[in-house]
């Protein structure tokens, strides 16, 4: 049996980050992994889906070149290649993160651990000992209970990355992130979608412009979408059956993906043997990422908190210093959410509809991207940026952003929200022009209607 200061069981984004700081801050740092590091993140999630997105929207590009003046003839793609290179992209990452972890002297252990109290660990015929244990496990996909759903060709996220022939169709069942992603990266490719959501819209809990204009981008595309709708079977062949207003319809598609949210990964890691105390299916944590259990921490996608990585990361780093001593506090006000559709959506903070439910008397600024140099530039129309401010304050309560590279620039609203920056700083920031960013000024110019390239109203 070897003794560890921290023991970290998971390797995702949060359990590898968490593993390192613990080492940084001079702990002797385990990590236990089951299967390869970089959890969901990076090997079933957020990177292999925006490398193959990448090479959709290059694709699609390529398809308009005539529009830029270029000429280019016989675009096709090879499947089989865009795969490939989102593997080598995966495997180099996670390279990438077994030298990090090296490089700091995180002991990474291969293998399925098991709490076996509150310092000790199983994983297989060993035992580690650690005085502070943090809980790193993750999510795994959730099903639905539906006749057929056992069908061949039923598929989660997991099993749409691993594929290496891309199918002529798809039935998407859930209108979320992942649903959304995956639904652009087949409409991309020429491949017809349609998307089943139960609730009334798609990207619930985004700001409702958002989502609308989402719907109607999407839709000119191509895709189909159905929203208040529910699955009642899937037969062979494929076919998705669904009810709205109790009429039934149904689909084709060569494959039906179902993306309908995940799970936190829990079972089989000794929570009760250990004493933790679960709510909800999630690991009960305090601010301070700290479990029922005094010396047990746990972060990321078991806590049920925001299912994203750089929040599992940012818990982790708090984990890691509270485990060595410190008392940080997790505050999941500024996170931001980002979506890779095209184009893209990014969110932090507050949307109006949340403001609204809040009672906070607030005002919006909102700037098109159809009215941004830049955008007319690169052929970009659809999108906007809105801020959502204290009207009393001035304070930066949240913004909104569906424009290219949304996914970027929401980090400068979110820097400005963490100092305690007001609409007057973002207004006086000055932006440089041409970029796709001046859509945040112009917005934020807005908000006291000083906006001065403004001529419509989104
Ligand atoms: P989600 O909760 O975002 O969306 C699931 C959707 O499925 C919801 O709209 C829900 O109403 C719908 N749904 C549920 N049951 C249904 C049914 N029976 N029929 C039809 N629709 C149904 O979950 P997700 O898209 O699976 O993503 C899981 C998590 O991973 C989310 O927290 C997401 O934020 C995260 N994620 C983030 C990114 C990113 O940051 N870009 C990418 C992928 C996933």
């Amino acid at each position: 049996m070897e003794n560890f200061d921290v023991a970290v069981i998971g390797g995702g984004p949060g359990g590898y980050v968490a593993a390192i700081r613990a080492a940084q801050l001079g702990n002797k740092t385990v990590l236990i992994e089951k299967d390869k590091v970089g959890g969901t993140c990076l090997n079933r999630g957020c990177i292999p889906t925006k490398a193959l997105l990448h090479s959709a929207e290059v694709y699609q590009k390529m398809l308009y070149a005539d529009k830029l003046g270029l000429s280019a003839e016989n675009i096709s793609f090879d499947y089989s290649k865009i795969a490939a290179r989102k593997d080598d992209i995966v495997n180099r990452l996670i390279s990438g993160v077994q030298g990090l972890l090296r490089a700091h002297k995180v002991t990474l252990l291969n293998g399925n651990a098991v709490l076996a109290g509150n310092t000790l660990i199983n994983v297989g015929d060993m035992q580690v000992q650690a005085d502070k244990i943090i809980l790193a496990t993750g999510s795994v996909p959730s099903g639905i209970s539906v006749k057929g759903i056992e069908t061949s060709g039923v598929m989660n996220s997991d099993g749409v990355l691993s594929l290496t022939q891309l199918p002529d169709s798809a039935v998407i069942i859930g209108g979320g992130v992942i649903g959304m992603e995956i639904a652009s990266l087949f409409n991309a490719l020429g491949k017809a979608v349609t998307v089943i959501e139960m609730l009334p819209s798609i990207l619930t809990g985004m700001d409702e412009q958002i989502c609308s204009t989402m719907t109607r981008v999407l839709e000119k595309k191509g895709i189909q979408i159905y929203t208040n709708a529910k699955v009642t079977e899937i037969k062979k062949g494929l076919s998705v059956v669904f009810e709205i207003d109790g009429k039934q319809s149904e689909v084709q598609g060569a494959v039906c993906v179902v993306a309908v949210g995940r799970r936190p990964a829990t079972a089989h890691i000794g929570l009760e043997e250990a004493g933790i105390k679960m709510e909800h299916g999630c690991v009960l944590v305090d601010e301070y990422m700290r479990t029922t259990v005094p010396n047990i921490y746990a972060i990321g996608d078991i806590t049920g908190k925001i299912q994203l990585a750089h929040a599992a990361s940012a818990q982790g780093l708090i984990a890691a210093h509270n485990a060595g001593g410190q008392n940080k506090r997790m505050s999941y006000d500024i996170i931001p959410s980002c979506i890779y559709t095209s184009p893209e959506i990014a969110s932090v903070g507050l949307t109006e509809a949340q403001a609204r439910a809040k009672s906070i008397y607030f005002k919006t600024g909102t700037f098109n991207v159809a009215a941004n140099g830049r955008s007319m530039i690169i052929g970009a129309k659809d999108g906007f940026a809105k801020v959502v401010t204290d009207a009393a304050t001035g304070e930066i309560l949240g913004a909104q952003i569906m424009a290219p590279h949304a996914t970027d620039m929401i980090s400068e609203i979110a820097a400005i929200m963490k100092s305690e920056g007001t609409i007057e700083e973002l207004s006086d920031t000055i932006h440089p022009h041409p970029t796709i960013s001046e859509i945040i000024m112009e917005a934020a110019h807005d908000v006291h209607g000083l906006c001065c390239h403004k001529t419509d109203l989104v």
